[in-house]
């Protein structure tokens, strides 16, 4: 038996802040049953974003001529496009294995683990105990109930980002940001690509002038997307994956490559948490307090594991937040975390704050600012018009309820409301700051501008 003053189980990127920083503290033991870095880092935001950028590269080349450049049509080596995306990973990855090699009390033990008794780890050969246990195992994609599934040569996200040769034609189930990065990206590599959409519009859970634009912009490359669609059954015969579809009307669509991208559930399966008293919801997510406290003494669950938003900067945030609280006697809380979230299909898309639906719903008196990326001069010079910036301002109190950005480079420009957020600055103060011109930010000042001329001061 080894007793410990921590166990971590996952080095994800809650896990591997968590641990190091418990580290300064006492003896550490941390799990990893893959290879550090976790989701992020191996098979989600950083491979995605580097293939997506190949995919950019693909589609300006093809948009050239109308900046007055030739070029000839690309062609995409998908092996190359992974090769790249693999040298980007790796040496990111070895920093994580230096990191934890040098850090003197942190022991790393590779393997999957779980509970085998009250609270007592098992992992490979050894048997951890620790006084306080910090659990963050993640999530999978999970996969739905569909006919004949099992029976046809599925992919899910991890699977997608190693393919070398290109599908002729990418079937995609599920809207949601998985499903759309890979929808355009794969589009933008050559394959023809179909989208299949239970809910009524692309990204549902953005602002529906959102989810407008992503369509307006998969339409325009040519992407086919069904929306409020089901996937009710799939076969295979040969190379060819048939799909049943059931919407407003039946229909049928024939692919080379299917990928199923309908949601994520977490890994709490897989631990044995009876053994620990740790309660999990109907979702299998582990329930904890805003001090991310589970109510098992001296056990925490951070990141993806537990409910909440289930982003790589939330899942850091927590490490920080139960780092302070245990080990620096602080009192941080998830309490009124501001959070934004981007979804990097091209035009971005980023949000921060309640949605004008859910700011009603909430009571909110509302003034709404809108600007249309086509009325700003940068983006017009950069030939990306696509999209608009929309705040959500309390009337009474002018203070920034939520903002929502659909337009190149969302994902950087939302930061400039969640800082406004944080400060609890009003609308007014980024009226009142001068922007430099000729900026896409000036796009968020014409947006705060446009809250003023609703307000009429
Ligand atoms: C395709 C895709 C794209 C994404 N893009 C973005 C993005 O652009 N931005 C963003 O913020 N978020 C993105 N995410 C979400 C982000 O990756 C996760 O929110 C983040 O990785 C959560 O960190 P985590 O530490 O909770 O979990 P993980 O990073 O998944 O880490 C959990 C670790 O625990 C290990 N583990 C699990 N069970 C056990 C066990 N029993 N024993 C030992 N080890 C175990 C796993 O191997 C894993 O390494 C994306 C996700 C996907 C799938």
């Amino acid at each position: 038996m080894n007793h410990y003053d921590a166990l971590v189980v996952g080095g994800g990127q809650a896990g591997l802040p968590m641990a190091l920083r418990a580290g300064r503290h006492g003896r550490v033991a941390l799990i990893e049953r893959e290879v550090l870095g976790g989701t992020c880092l191996n098979r989600g935001c950083i491979p995605t974003k580097t293939m997506i950028a190949s995919a950019k590269v693909a589609q300006q080349v093809r948009r050239a001529s109308e900046y007055g450049v030739r070029a000839e049509a690309p062609s995409v080596d998908l092996g190359a496009v992974v090769d790249r995306k693999n040298a980007v990973v790796s040496p990111i990855r070895e920093g994580a294995y230096r990191d934890v090699g040098s850090s003197a009390q942190v022991d790393l033990f590779e393997g999957e683990g779980r509970f085998v008794a009250w609270r007592r780890f098992r992992v490979g050969d050894n048997e951890i105990e620790a006084s306080r246990i910090f659990l963050k195992a993640g999530n999978r994609t999970a996969i739905p109930a569909i006919d004949g599934l099992d029976t046809v040569p599925y992919l899910t996200s991890r699977s997608l980002l190693d393919l070398r040769e290109l599908p002729g034609h990418l079937l995609v189930i599920g809207g949601g940001y998985v499903g759309c990065d890979f929808a355009q990206m794969f589009c933008r590599f050559g394959s023809r690509v179909t989208v299949v959409q239970r809910a009524g519009r692309l990204v549902p859970g953005e602002e529906p002038e959102l989810s407008a634009v992503v369509l307006e912009a998969f339409a325009a490359e040519g992407i086919d997307v069904l929306t409020g669609t089901t996937c009710t059954a799939a076969t295979a015969a040969g190379d060819i994956i048939r799909i049943t579809c059931e919407g407003a009307e039946s229909t049928e669509r024939e692919g080379t490559h299917l990928l199923i991208a309908t949601g994520r559930i977490p890994k709490s399966d897989t631990l044995e948490l009876d053994q620990l008293d740790v309660a999990v919801d109907d979702d299998g997510y582990v329930v904890v307090d805003d001090h991310l406290r589970t109510g098992a003494e001296d056990v925490w669950a951070l990141g993806d594991l537990r409910g909440g938003p289930q982003f790589t900067h939330t899942a850091r945030d927590d490490a920080y937040i139960i780092h302070r609280n245990v080990y620096q006697d602080q009192d941080r809380s998830t309490a009124g975390r501001v959070v934004p979230h981007a979804v990097f299909v091209d035009p971005e898309v980023a949000s921060v704050g309640l949605t004008e639906q859910q700011a009603r719903d909430a009571g909110h008196d509302l003034s709404i600012g809108v600007q249309e990326f086509a009325g700003v001069v940068r983006a017009r010079a950069i030939g990306e018009t696509r999209g608009l910036i929309k705040f959500v301002v309390d009337s009474d109190t002018d203070r920034i309820l939520g903002c929502h950005i659909a337009g190149p480079h969302a994902g950087e420009l939302i930061h400039e409301p969640v800082v406004a957020m944080v400060a609890g600055a009003s609308y007014t103060d980024i009226r009142r700051a001068i922007h430099i011109h000729p900026t896409l930010s000036e796009g968020i000042n014409a947006a705060a501008g446009g809250v003023h001329r609703e307000t009429g001061t």
